[in-house]
C-alpha cells in the first residue's frame, strides 16, 4: 500500500468529506491497515482527532461505545458486560489491544472475532454515517453486507447490557484463537445465540440451525459443525 496523502480531520463531517476523495481510506488503530501488502495507492484519513472514543450510558440498559474506543479500553470498561470485556481481551495481545479499535474490528468482520459474537448477542446496533445519511443498523446486517458502503464511517455501537450471557470456545491451546466459539445471552425477547468460525463473519444463529461451515487446516467443516452444536448447548445451559 502506498500512501499518497495523509489527512487528520477534526470533525466527523470533515472526515466524511475527505473519505469521498479517490482512494481515501479510514485509518483507526492501524493494526490491520498498517500490515496490508498491496500495490494500491491510498489517501489515509486518520480518525484519531475525532471525538469518537469512550462510553455513554443510554436509556434503560443501553450502552453506546465510541468507534475509536480501543480494545484495551473496552476490556477495562466500567459497565461493559463481562463477556464483552473478556472477548475484547481475547481479540489481541496487549500491544495490539492498546491500538486496535472497536470500529476497526466491526469494519473488518473477522470470522474468528469473539468480540463480534459477544456484541451480536448483546443486540448491537451500529451507528453508520455518510455525508447524506445517519443510520442505526443491526450489527448482523452490517456484517452480512461487508465491506462498508463507500465513504462511510462507523461512529459508535450501542448494546444492551442486561441479561446473563456466556461464551464457550474450543482452541488448539488455551491462549490460541478459538476454532469455534459460541455466545449466548438471555434477553427480554428470549435467547440470542452467535457463533464464530462457521461462516465468513460471526453470525447470529437459531437453535438447531448451524450454517455449513467451510473447513481449513484447523478443522474440517463437519468438525466445526459438531463443535458449534456442543458449544451452543453449553452456552445455553450456562444462561438458563
Ligand atoms: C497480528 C494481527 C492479527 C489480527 N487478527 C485479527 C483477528 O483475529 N480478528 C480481527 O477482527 N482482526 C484481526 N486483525 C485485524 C485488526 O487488528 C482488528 O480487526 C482490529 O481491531 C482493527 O482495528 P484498527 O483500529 O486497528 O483498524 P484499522 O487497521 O485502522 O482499520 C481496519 C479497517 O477498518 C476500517 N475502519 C476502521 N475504523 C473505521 C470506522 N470507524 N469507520 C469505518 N471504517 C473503519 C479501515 O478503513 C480498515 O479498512 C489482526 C491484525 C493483526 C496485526
Amino acid at each position: 500500500m502506498t500512501t499518497t496523502a495523509y489527512w487528520r480531520p477534526s470533525s466527523v463531517a470533515q472526515a466524511l468529506e475527505l473519505l469521498e476523495r479517490p482512494g481515501a481510506v479510514a485509518l483507526a488503530g492501524g493494526t490491520r491497515l498498517g500490515g496490508e501488502r498491496t500495490h494500491e495507492e491510498v489517501e489515509v484519513v486518520d480518525l484519531q482527532a475525532l471525538d469518537l472514543a469512550g462510553f455513554r450510558a443510554g436509556a434503560g440498559d443501553e450502552l453506546t461505545i465510541g468507534a475509536m474506543t480501543t480494545l484495551q479500553h473496552l476490556a477495562d470498561g466500567d459497565g461493559v458486560p463481562d463477556v464483552v470485556r473478556e472477548a475484547a481481551r481475547r481479540e489481541h495481545p496487549s500491544t495490539l489491544r492498546a491500538q486496535g479499535t472497536v470500529g476497526g474490528c466491526l469494519a473488518t468482520g473477522h470470522p474468528e472475532s469473539e468480540l463480534l459474537a459477544a456484541l451480536l448477542v448483546h443486540e448491537a446496533v451500529v451507528h453508520l454515517r455518510t455525508r447524506e445519511t445517519t443510520e442505526a443498523v443491526p450489527l448482523a446486517q452490517v456484517l452480512a453486507d461487508l465491506p462498508l458502503p463507500a465513504a462511510s464511517l462507523l461512529t459508535a455501537v450501542t448494546i444492551r447490557t442486561s441479561g446473563p450471557a456466556a461464551v464457550f470456545r474450543t482452541a488448539r491451546t488455551p491462549a490460541d484463537r478459538a476454532i469455534v466459539a459460541a455466545a449466548a445471552r438471555a434477553s427480554d425477547g428470549g435467547r440470542l445465540l452467535a457463533l464464530t468460525g462457521v461462516a465468513a463473519t460471526p453470525v447470529l444463529v437459531e437453535p438447531g440451525a448451524v450454517p455449513d461451515p467451510p473447513g481449513d487446516f484447523r478443522g474440517a467443516g463437519d468438525y466445526r459443525r459438531a463443535l458449534a452444536e456442543v458449544l451452543l448447548a453449553r452456552a445455553v445451559e450456562a444462561i438458563a
